[in-house]
C-alpha cells in the first residue's frame, strides 16, 4: 500500500491521512527515504544556514501557547541595541552563513518599524547585499511589509499555526488582535509584495487531528508557500494552554514521541508533495529528541537555523520549555551543527543565500 501511494502522481486527502497515520517502522522508513530522494532531486544535497537573531521578546500578542506572550509577567523583556544586532549579523556574514533570520515578538509602533527598517538597511549596506535577510516579525500593515522589503528584506516567515480556523481560535484569545483571517491576509500581502513567503504549523496542538494536518499540507500547496518551518507544539508551563492541559488531564496532549514522529512525517510528506520548497529542521525538534534536527534533514528538510543570539538574551527568548542550545555561544552552535550535518553525509551551503527554488520558479 505505501509503495503504491508513494508512486502516485497526485495525492488525495485520504492518501495524506494514510501517510500521516503510518505506524509500522518499515513503512515510515520508506517514507523518509523517499522524501530524502526527492529533496536531493529537487533542491540538492546542500543544507543552508539561516543564523537566527532573536532581537526582542517584547510582544503585543497573547497567544495562549507561547512563552513570550504579553501577559507572561515572568519574562524579563529585552530589545537588543542596533549595534548588537549588527554585530551578530556581521558575525554570520563572516562565518559564511549566507543568510540570517531576524525574529522578534510582535510590535507595530512606529519606533519599532523604523528601528527594523534601519537595521535591514544597515545590514545590507555593510554586507553589500550578499547576506540573505529573512524577517519574522508577525502581523503588520501591508505598507510596513513593503517598507521592510524596500529596505532589503527578501523573505518573511509567518506561521499560520494551524489551517483549521476553529482550532486557531481555541489557541488564541478571542479578539481582533488574534484573527485567523488577518493572518491569512498577511501571508497574501507578503506574496503580493514579492517576498519569499514562509509559513508553517505547530504539530500536536491539543485537539488537532491527522485530517487537520493533511489540510495544513494542502494549505501550503494552495497558498503556494515557498518555505516551510514547522515543528512540534511544546509545553510552556506559564501559558494558559499548558494550564488547561494540566487541569483537563494529559490525555488531551499527545506524548512527545508522537509529536516528534508526526513532525518528521509532516516534513517528509511536505517534501514529496511540494518538492522544491525550502523546509527547515526547526530547533523545537531538538527539544524533543537530541538528534531531532539530523533526523529531519534525513526526512526531507534542507535548512537549519542556528541560533546566533547572544547567550544572555537567548535565555530570555523561551517560547517553550527545554529550549535547546540556550547555554551555548554562536561559535559553539556553529561547530556543533557542522558536525551534525556532516555526520549524515550532507553538505553545507556556506556563503550561499539558498533561495527557495520554488520561489525562483514561481516568479519566473
Ligand atoms: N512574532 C513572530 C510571529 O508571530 O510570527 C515571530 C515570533 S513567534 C514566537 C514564532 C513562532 O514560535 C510561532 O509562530 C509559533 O509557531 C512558535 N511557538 C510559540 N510557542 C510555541 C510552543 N509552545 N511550542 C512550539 N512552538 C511555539
Amino acid at each position: 500500500m505505501i509503495d503504491e501511494i508513494l508512486m502516485k502522481k497526485q495525492w488525495s486527502k485520504k492518501d495524506l491521512i494514510y501517510l500521516l497515520e503510518l505506524s509500522q517502522e518499515e513503512d515510515i522508513k520508506k517514507l523518509f527515504q523517499y522524501a530524502n530522494k526527492i529533496r536531493i532531486q529537487y533542491v540538492g544535497k546542500e543544507v543552508y544556514y539561516r543564523g537566527l537573531i532573536e532581537f526582542s521578546n517584547i510582544c503585543n500578542k497573547d497567544c495562549l501557547y507561547c512563552g513570550i506572550r504579553k501577559s507572561n509577567t515572568k519574562v524579563m523583556r529585552y530589545q537588543m541595541e542596533k549595534e548588537e544586532i549588527l554585530r551578530e549579523a556581521l558575525w554570520a556574514y563572516q562565518e559564511q552563513y549566507g543568510s540570517i533570520t531576524l525574529q522578534s515578538g510582535e510590535q507595530t509602533n512606529s519606533n519599532y518599524v523604523k528601528f527594523c527598517e534601519d537595521i535591514i538597511l544597515e545590514i545590507n549596506k555593510k554586507t553589500k547585499h550578499a547576506l540573505g535577510i529573512t524577517i519574522s516579525m508577525g502581523e503588520q500593515e501591508k505598507e510596513i511589509y513593503q517598507k521592510w522589503f524596500n529596505a532589503g528584506a527578501s523573505r518573511y516567515l509567518l506561521r499560520i499555526e494551524t489551517s483549521n480556523e476553529l482550532l486557531y481560535q481555541k489557541i488564541h484569545p478571542q479578539n481582533e488582535n488574534h484573527s485567523f483571517q488577518t493572518r491569512l491576509a498577511c501571508l497574501r500581502y507578503l506574496k503580493d509584495i514579492g517576498y519569499q513567503v514562509g509559513s508553517g504549523v505547530m504539530i500536536g496542538i491539543p485537539g488537532q487531528t491527522c485530517e487537520d494536518l493533511a489540510n495544513d499540507l494542502l494549505f501550503f500547496e494552495r497558498e503556494d508557500i515557498d518555505m516551510i518551518g514547522m515543528g512540534p507544539y511544546i509545553e510552556q508551563k506559564d501559558t494558559p494552554l499548558y494550564q488547561q492541559i494540566e487541569k483537563v488531564g494529559y490525555p488531551i496532549l499527545r506524548d512527545k514521541q508522537w509529536r516528534f514522529q508526526m513532525s518528521l512525517k509532516m516534513i517528509a510528506i511536505a517534501r514529496i508533495l511540494l518538492k522544491d520548497v525550502n523546509i527547515a529542521a526547526t530547533t523545537a525538534l531538538q527539544a524533543l529528541d537530541p538528534l531531532g534536527r539530523e533526523k529531519a534533514l534525513k526526512a526531507g528538510a534542507n535548512v537549519l537555523m542556528p541560533i546566533i543570539t547572544n547567550e544572555e538574551q537567548r535565555q530570555k527568548y523561551q517560547l517553550y520549555d527545554q529550549k535547546p542550545c540556550i547555554n551555548e555561544t554562536a561559535a559553539q552552535c556553529k561547530e556543533c551543527l557542522q558536525r551534525r550535518v556532516l555526520s549524515i553525509a550532507n553538505e553545507i551551503g556556506y556563503g550561499k543565500k539558498g533561495d527557495s527554488t520554488h520561489f525562483l520558479k514561481r516568479i519566473r
